[in-house]
């Protein structure tokens, strides 16, 4: 039996989505919630559901009675998340699980991207659990791109201060493929696996292809990053998001999402999805 937790997040249901096209039994998946209300058309499709809240311990330890495999979907309170990821930890090996998958960030353990230092400390938990682990570093979502569509649509610009780093993003879909491959195939334990898109492309080429999906001209406006942090404080944007947002560019910038070797692509066993594929359905 294979739990996932964050299972009615984007990711999760789509990692449900993906065992159960690959021939997992419904029966053979505990989706792990926060609120069983939004999971009912998860339950529908005879996939077990049970409550799991990283912030109560309780939920977890019942959720995993029976199980031995969980993925565990990094949570989304960021700050709150190393010892809300630790709870599972903890939990998976009193349940004695045999793999725990769990969704990391590009190079975490030596990354100097801003989100990485929760990522880092949760795989450095995870081995000192000494739990059989396989680590899914997953590389940006091209899904996280919708907002620059939105802007490029008003404005004609892409606006952002990573000068010209590259982003080997992929779909949701393409890193839930790889979840399901890792939870359901053998032979993956002990690796960190980094994930990213075929293609690590440019803020030009990123301009592209919105272009392309939306149908008029867009270009990348390369801000330093004060500039940047200006636009953002005038768009009404407060303090700590403005430095999280010119943080992550800086991030970029530097090359913490630019490196691609065909990983995903591999174990998903097709191309991952384009950039401009990726982008169309949020147009
Ligand atoms: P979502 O925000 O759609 O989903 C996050 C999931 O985490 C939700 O199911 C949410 O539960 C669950 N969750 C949050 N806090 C808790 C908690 N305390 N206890 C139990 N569950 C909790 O994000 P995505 O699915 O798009 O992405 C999955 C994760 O990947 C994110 O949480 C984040 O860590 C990371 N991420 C990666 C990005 C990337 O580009 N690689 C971009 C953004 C996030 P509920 O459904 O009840 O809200």
């Amino acid at each position: 039996t294979i739990l996932v937790t964050g299972a009615t997040g984007q990711l999760g249901r789509l990692v449900i989505d993906s065992l159960l096209e690959r021939g997992a039994e419904p029966s053979s998946i505990v989706a792990g919630v926060r609120d069983l209300t939004k999971a009912s058309d998860i339950a529908a499709r005879g996939v077990r559901t049970a409550v799991v809240d990283y912030d109560r311990a309780d939920t977890i330890a019942a959720a995993l009675e029976g199980v031995d495999s969980v993925l565990l979907i990094s949570g989304s309170e960021v700050g709150r998340r190393t010892a809300q990821h630790q709870a599972v930890i903890d939990a998976a090996k009193a349940a004695g699980v045999g793999k725990l998958v769990y969704t990391s960030a590009p190079k975490a353990p030596t990354s100097d991207l801003v989100l990485a230092p929760e990522h880092k400390a949760t795989e450095e938990l995870i081995a000192a659990s000494g739990i059989p682990a396989v680590i899914l570093r997953n590389n940006w979502y091209t899904e996280n791109y919708a907002g620059n569509i939105a802007q490029a649509r008003e404005t004609g610009v892409v606006a952002a201060s990573v000068g010209d780093g590259r982003v080997a993003s992929a779909s949701r879909k393409d890193f839930a493929d790889a979840a399901a491959v890792v939870l359901l195939e053998d032979g993956h334990l002990g690796q960190a696996y980094e994930l990213g898109g075929d293609v690590a492309w440019t803020y030009d080429e990123l301009a592209a292809a919105i272009a392309e999906v939306i149908g008029s001209p867009v270009e990348y406006r390369a801000l330093t990053a004060e500039e940047h942090a200006a636009a953002l404080e005038s768009a009404g944007l407060d303090a700590g998001t403005v430095g999280f947002v010119t943080a992550l560019d800086a991030g970029i910038r530097d090359g913490a999402l630019a490196d691609t070797d065909g990983t995903l692509a591999r174990l998903i066993g097709r191309p991952t999805t384009p950039l401009v594929e990726g982008l169309r359905p949020l147009a």
